[in-house]
């Protein structure tokens, strides 16, 4: 009796996504068929077994078609009675994930070459040029700094081209093709299965795909054709960042060992909070209080902004909680535009008055009751 999807990857009916991630990866690493040179037919049949098995039980709807009909109902629904086919499986974004564990740099390239008896465009590995790592360093920045960007100087540790043999490694530049590909860069292997001819071709191990070695390796870097440099870089901060805006500094990461491209340096803006102000997008919030009176009668008052302190009007009759805007006084928003300063008013109650105080307080409330009576006597036509 053939297997059911759970058996083929060896998972209970119960398994979570996780489990059945897990066991898929175990088993695809057993039955790939680069791994299984003796038999590759045999490995290929199972690696697609598997690989069916899996694609059906990570998709939660057509689980569900095969838990309720069986493998017929899902190739039916699915895939058009025809059975499994491999281009629906190598669209998905994860399994590139899943593979680049185990195929070597070549992503996905050498597994359909090798599935396919061709190759895909990703798969082509020319003698690549290598490139440096690239490296990550997180700058902190105020508030006030991105209204009009800044700049900042950072210290960086980093490897760099060689200056003694410009990165190439070599004492005078003589350099030997590599016995093991001739100079190619890559191995080529020829398979025949049928009626197709497989070819697999790969980056070459011992020149590391670049075909030749240095004769005389430079003194100065031992041949790595790197040397360790510490330096100062100024990071120019635009306007307007952000927490998580990231800046790339090309070329300013890992000088390649052996000559190549280097890897670009990432800098993380971390914007520090403020202890007045509050962000939301481009606009400044800012919350000021003004007394009871200032609220009543209205007022001139100075208030601070990112560009310092500027007089903002209050109107008479100001509410608790009202806002005012000063339109474009808050961050840029890198494409012309400019955010808002907005002033949130807390208005202060006097906590304790004299009596006096309470006695003009309780005058004004006399008042305040005429007003309303003469006003309602008023509508009522008296
Ligand atoms: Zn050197
Ligand atoms: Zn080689």
């Amino acid at each position: 009796m053939a297997e059911d999807y759970y058996q083929r990857l060896g998972v209970e009916k119960s398994a979570s996504k996780d489990e059945i991630k897990g066991a898929y990866r175990k088993k695809a690493k057993i039955y790939h068929p680069d791994k299984n040179p003796e038999d590759p037919e045999t490995a290929r049949k199972k690696f697609k077994e598997i690989s069916e098995a899996y694609e059906v039980l990570m998709d939660d709807d057509k689980k569900r078609q095969y838990d309720m009909y069986g493998e017929e109902g899902i190739k039916d629904q699915y895939f058009g009675g025809g059975g499994f086919t491999w281009n629906d499986f190598s669209h998905r974004d994860d399994v590139e994930d899943l593979f680049s564990d185990f195929i070597g740099g070549g992503g996905m390239g050498g597994l359909f070459s090798d599935l396919f008896g061709r190759r895909t465009a990703r798969g082509s590995s020319r003698r690549r040029l290598r490139k440096g790592d690239d490296l990550r360093v997180t700058l902190e920045v105020e508030l006030e700094d991105i209204k009009k960007g800044t700049e900042k100087t950072i210290r960086l540790h980093r490897k760099v081209k060689c200056k003694e043999c410009g990165g190439s490694g070599s004492k005078d530049g003589e350099r030997v093709t590599c016995p093991q590909c001739q100079g190619a860069g890559e191995i080529r292997s020829v398979t025949r299965q049928g009626f197709q001819q497989l070819i697999r071709v790969s980056a070459c191990p011992k020149c590391r795909g670049t075909g030749e070695f240095v004769k005389n390796p430079c003194p100065k870097c031992d041949g790595r054709g790197v040397q360790e440099k510490s330096e100062t870089l100024t990071i120019k901060v635009p306007p307007g960042a952000d927490n998580g805006t990231i800046l790339r500094a090309p070329t300013k990461g890992d000088a390649a060992e052996g000559g190549g491209r280097e890897g670009d340096l990432y800098i993380y803006i971390r914007v520090k909070p403020h202890k007045t102000f509050k962000r939301s997008g481009n606009h400044i919030l800012f919350e000021q209080k003004v007394s009871m009176v200032q609220a009543v009668l209205g007022d001139t008052i100075r208030i601070s902004t990112l560009e310092g302190k500027v007089d903002m009007k209050i109107k008479p009759g100001t509410q608790p909680g009202q806002e005012y805007r000063l339109r474009g006084r808050g961050l840029p928003d890198g494409r012309g535009g400019t955010g808002d300063h907005i002033v949130r008013i807390d208005v202060e109650i006097p906590k304790d008055t004299n009596s006096k105080q309470k006695e003009l307080i309780k005058e004004f409330e006399e008042i305040e009751k005429e007003k309303k009576k003469g006003w309602y006597d008023k509508i009522r036509g008296k």
